[in-house]
């Protein structure tokens, strides 16, 4: 099968992480690209699963000897993808899943030119605020930061250059199913 860097991403509330889970288990040969962050770990996030969390000061040493493909500071942190595990899967002709920022979707595209994007959005601006709000995550004031960031992230992804497909999420099980059916298409592309 033909190896594949699957990008997807999208603002905070669009579901992507839902997605790229449910296309993790879509396919026999797919892997989730387990980010290195410094944020703090909330009680839903499992070590190791969601992220591997670590100290400023490990983030700099994994920067500095070579192994993060990409990394970015996204709002307060740093988050940054691991090079090994991408390069094995990509030798070993498997999917490798980046659930990442649009800037690290750029540096990643600069490095390995075919990887695929999928941007998901959301179904509209009100829909997005309204998801933000009911993830309970955080307080208002965040709710809006994160409201605000999340415009400027589909502004930069619609400029082009990354991304191969813009996915709307009104409703879970099509976008799922449509996420699903453009990845084999273009696996199926890919081995021809
Ligand atoms: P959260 O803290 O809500 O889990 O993630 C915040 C943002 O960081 C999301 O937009 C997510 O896609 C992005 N992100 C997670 N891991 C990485 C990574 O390894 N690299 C980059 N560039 N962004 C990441």
């Amino acid at each position: 099968m033909a190896g594949m860097l699957l990008i997807i991403s999208g603002p905070s509330g669009a579901g992507k992480t839902t997605i790229a889970r449910r296309i993790e288990q879509a396919f026999d040969d797919a892997s989730f690209s387990v980010s290195v962050t410094t944020r703090p770990k909330t009680p839903k996030d499992r070590d190791g699963v969601d992220y591997r969390f670590v100290s400023e000061d490990e983030f700099q040493r994994m920067i500095d000897a070579g192994d993060l493909l990409e990394w970015a500071q996204v709002f307060d942190h740093r988050y940054g993808t691991p090079r090994g595990p991408v390069e094995q899967a990509l030798r070993d002709g498997r999917i490798m899943i980046l659930e990442i920022d649009v800037r690290g979707a750029r540096i990643v595209k600069q490095k390995v030119p075919d990887a695929f994007g999928v941007f998901i959005l959301p179904p509209s601006r009100d829909a997005l605020l309204q998801r933000l709000r009911d993830r309970k995550r955080e307080d208002e004031e965040i709710i809006q930061r994160r409201f605000r960031e999340a415009q400027r992230e589909i502004a930069d992804a619609q400029e082009g250059g990354v991304y191969d497909v813009f996915i709307v999420n009104d409703d879970l099980e099509k976008a799922v199913t449509l996420t699903q059916a453009v990845v084999e298409a273009e696996r199926r592309r890919r081995l021809r």
